[in-house]
């Protein structure tokens, strides 16, 4: 080491305490970056490398100017990596050889609060896990912008504890090294974000008031964990974590990861962008807060049928009172992310702009608890009567700041006159100072009679009386002492300007000086209310969220649901929510689903693209929506509470993966038959089709016989195998229902129109024929098809069986082609002479 300078080997004692973060090592204007770091960092952030000499050698450098370090964090953090902050903690001038440099801040993706970073409506979790000895698993969580904490036990496995982690979408995951290391790769490849390590879990002695209601050891372990790597990284006040929320994962609707993804609800499978998802269409709400509510409540919906009820009961009262909502709506717009906001107040980097905003907000408070007291609806009176006014803040906020006070907490004129005494005098001072020399002025014109004579500042000279070359005689000898020399003109002080500028520099120096004090002051005082505001920011989110559900509920024509004690699904004219809106000169079809103790399991057929899986996810989200307390898209429905949903829907892209697909499929209906109750909902979309006719043929009876005698969970099972449909002979509580197309015009029209029995199994030839297919290979598959109408398992006939396979895909294939247009339009022009040559029957067929 010792051939190093110095400072490098400064760098590299710090370095060595940060192996798995970029060291953004202080060097003047810049952060340096050295050796590998440094090369890495070139690459990543497309700056140029340099090098530097170390000493006995040249080392590899580059760096990021102080200025605009965010954006290249920014940068970093969003893939992923940590940067550690490293300043310089004493003045160069007063350093006796390398000045002293330390750590300050350790930035990680579940760690961010740069603006940059983080995202309005989300949280930003940074959640630890745990796993004890008796295969429990414990699970914590903070959103350090918002200070929320929460914490969980499992008893289950790692995928479970996985699953319930990813319905946080977490930016980062503390575990200790002590984890067994396929563990620790499974949570880091399924949740795919950054793994930090925390090896000491006793609960922190200045946060155990944080959870002092909590006296399970494996609790404490995991927040304690979480306590620890915060600390750690932050070196900073954490005054705003709000105590821990122990909750129990029974006490929500489980949407395993899979699901969550197949139906959408924060964001698409393909371009994984919020709009499109469930949560988008939703949102109705005006506060980032309620943004923020608004996911978690869909990640999580209730289980509890009296809490859904109370969400409902205000949601249709707000429907009601159109006007109050309306009023509601405008106050909640101006309010500011209270919470966000109590984040930065107590990392203490909040201006006196953010102050007048947060005293802003609250001046709408008493107008919006008003407002909600107005709703005819006893939970809504609660909730009105749960909204704390801050008044002792809003008080101090009121007398203390200014209207409009500058970005800059050192440039004074934060502070209102009035509010500190001793303040006042120095603005006297000040004021005073200005306007006698503002009279001096007048004053020397007169006594020299020289007219253009002027006062002026410099920061260089301070005030000087200007005189032109041309008047210089006119000036009293000795009076005044030249300062300085312009080619026009000279620059004169007198003891008495310097006395009174002494003054008013001093003065304004002492009131910058003094306001930063009393803002500072100011800013410790509002951080003792920040339980208080996050009190307040809960309840107005709630609001929020809720008049956000009354909107879109009544601007989409839904319905309240019911909920049954029976198991009973009664939905008349579903709809998928974000299907209808997607659809811009069509109408959606709506449809009913109908289910009880005898139809437990839809089995749905029909062609490719008719709305197998729309009909199928519509009831999922129906079921989502009812849960979090919205109302649903439907003339009226009536459900059971579901405890889980279960999702096995193909998408697009599983297509082009090919074999694997297989295993995943056979995965996923693992995982939703091992773990369905006769409370859950499972959808399986085309179970089987990854593998050879009879293998997923076979396999696909075989699980709905499974579910139907086992699990008997409500199921809605997909499938293009037609054989299975004679199931509803065979198993009482299967019913077939099926997608109708129809041809008109020569064209195909998919109705979307879901109705009892199974549909026609020729429909796929037909549309082969009609896409214009040579007529022999259309020959040749009828005619396998009539082979393959025979019993289900006929022996010996493997081959044929592939083939058909393959010319049904060909002809599946075929009328998905055009996707998405309710009509195949290659159907019309040139080819529909084809059509005509149809017979009656054959088109009554379609
Ligand atoms: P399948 O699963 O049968 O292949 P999808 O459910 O994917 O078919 O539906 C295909 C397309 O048909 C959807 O993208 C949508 O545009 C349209 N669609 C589905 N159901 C309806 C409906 N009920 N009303 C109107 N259009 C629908």
């Amino acid at each position: 080491m010792t051939q190093y300078t110095p400072m490098i080997q400064q760098y590299l004692r710090i370095k060595a305490e940060h192996q798995d973060a970029f060291l953004f090592f202080r060097l003047g204007d810049f952060y340096e970056m050295f050796f590998e770091d440094a090369i890495q960092a070139s690459k990543e952030l497309e700056i140029t490398l340099t090098s530097r000499d170390g000493g006995n050698e040249r080392i590899p450098m580059c760096g990021v100017p102080y200025h605009s370090a965010d954006n290249y964090i920014t940068q970093l953090v969003n893939r992923g990596f940590k940067i550690a902050i490293c300043e310089q903690t004493e003045d160069p001038k007063q350093a006796k050889g390398v000045v002293r440099r330390e750590v300050v801040q350790l930035i990680t993706p579940g760690t961010v609060m740069n603006d940059g970073l983080i995202k309005e409506k989300e949280n930003n979790y940074i959640v630890s896990i745990s796993r004890f000895d008796d295969l429990t698993y414990g699970l914590a969580a903070n959103d350090l912008t918002t200070g929320e904490t929460m914490a969980t036990l499992l008893s289950g496995t790692c995928e479970d504890v996985i699953s319930e982690a990813a319905s946080l979408s977490p930016k980062e995951i503390v575990v200790s090294s002590s984890m067994p290391e396929g563990e620790r790769k499974l949570i880091k490849e399924r949740l795919a974000i950054t793994l930090s390590f925390e090896e000491q879990s006793h609960l922190p002695d200045a946060f155990t008031h944080l959870a002092k209601h909590i006296d399970q050891v494996k609790l404490l372990d995991v927040f304690g964990r979480l306590l620890h790597y915060l600390v750690r990284t932050q070196k900073r006040s954490l005054d705003h974590l709000q105590p821990l929320k122990h909750y129990q994962v029974n006490e929500f609707m489980k949407i395993d990861m899979n699901s969550k993804r197949n139906l959408e609800l924060v964001e698409t499978i393909r371009e994984k962008r919020r709009k499109g998802s469930l949560v988008w269409f939703l949102d109705h709400t005006v506060t980032a807060m309620g943004g923020r509510l608004l996911k978690q409540w869909v990640e999580r919906p209730l289980l509890s049928k009296t809490t859904i009820n109370h969400r409902l009961s205000i949601v249709e009262t707000l429907i009601k009172q159109f006007f109050e909502r309306e009023a509601l709506r405008d106050q909640l717009k101006q309010v500011y992310d209270l919470e966000r906001l109590a984040g930065r107040v107590a990392f203490g980097n909040v201006n006196a702009r953010d102050l007048v905003q947060l005293r802003k907000s609250l001046g709408k408070i008493p107008e919006i608890k008003q407002l909600v007291s107005e709703l005819e609806d006893e939970c809504a009176q609660k909730l009105a009567a749960s909204i704390k006014p801050c008044n002792e803040l809003n008080g101090l906020l009121q007398e203390a700041l200014e209207e409009n006070p500058p970005v800059s907490v050192k440039e004074g004129n934060m502070i209102k006159d009035g509010f500190h005494k001793e303040l006042d005098k120095y603005r006297d001072a000040s004021k005073n100072g200005k306007s006698w020399i503002a009279s001096l002025q007048q004053k020397e014109r007169q006594e020299t009679g020289i007219k253009s004579l002027k006062i002026g500042y410099n920061r260089v000279f301070g005030y000087y009386i200007e005189v032109t070359k041309a008047n210089l005689h006119l000036l009293a000898e000795g009076r005044y002492e030249r300062k300085q020399t312009l080619t026009n003109a000279e620059r004169f002080i007198t003891p008495e300007l310097k006395e009174k500028e002494a003054l008013i520099l001093e003065a304004e120096d002492k009131m910058m000086e003094l306001e930063y004090e009393l803002f500072s002051n100011l800013r410790e005082q509002v951080k003792t209310f920040i339980p208080e505001l996050q009190e307040l920011a809960k309840t107005l989110s709630e609001i929020d969220v809720l008049q956000g559900f009354a909107s879109v509920s009544e601007e989409n024509r839904f319905c309240r649901p019911e909920f049954s004690d029976n198991r009973e699904i009664r939905i008349n004219e579903g709809r998928h929510p974000v299907v209808e809106k997607m659809l811009d000169d069509r109408e959606y079809v709506a449809n009913d689903v109908m289910m009880d103790e005898d139809r437990e399991i839809l089995l749905i057929t029909g062609p490719n693209m008719s709305g197998k899986s729309t009909y199928m996810r519509q009831l999922a989200l129906i079921a989502i929506m009812g849960q979090i307390g919205c109302f649903v898209p439907a003339t009226s429905a009536v459900l059971p509470i579901f405890d889980q949903v279960f999702t096995r829907i193909g998408a697009a892209d599983d297509l082009a993966a090919g074999q694997s697909t297989f295993m995943v499929e056979m995965l996923e209906a693992n995982y939703a038959i091992t773990k369905a109750t006769q409370d859950s909902l499972i959808l399986l979309d085309e179970i089987g089709r990854g593998t050879s006719t009879y293998d997923g043929m076979a396999l696909a009876q075989s699980i709905i016989e499974y579910i139907h005698n086992e699990v008997r969970a409500k199921t809605l099972f997909s499938t293009h195998y037609h054989e299975l449909t004679v199931l509803e002979k065979e198993l009482s509580r299967v019913k077939n229902v099926h997608v109708k197309a129809v041809e008109e015009k020569g064209r195909v029209v998919f109705l979307h129109k879901v109705h009892d029995g199974s549909a026609d199994k020729s429909y796929g030839i037909h549309v082969a024929q009609l896409a214009n297919l040579p007529d022999r290979l259309i020959e040749r598959a009828a005619a396998i098809l009539k082979e393959l109408e025979r019993p289900v398992h006929p022996n010996g006939q493997t081959v044929q069986a592939e083939q058909v396979n393959e010319s049904e895909a060909a002809a599946q294939l075929a009328a998905a082609e055009e996707d998405n247009e309710a009509q195949l339009s290659f159907f019309g022009g040139s080819k529909k002479k084809s059509l005509e040559s149809f017979s009656k029957e054959e088109k009554a067929v379609l």
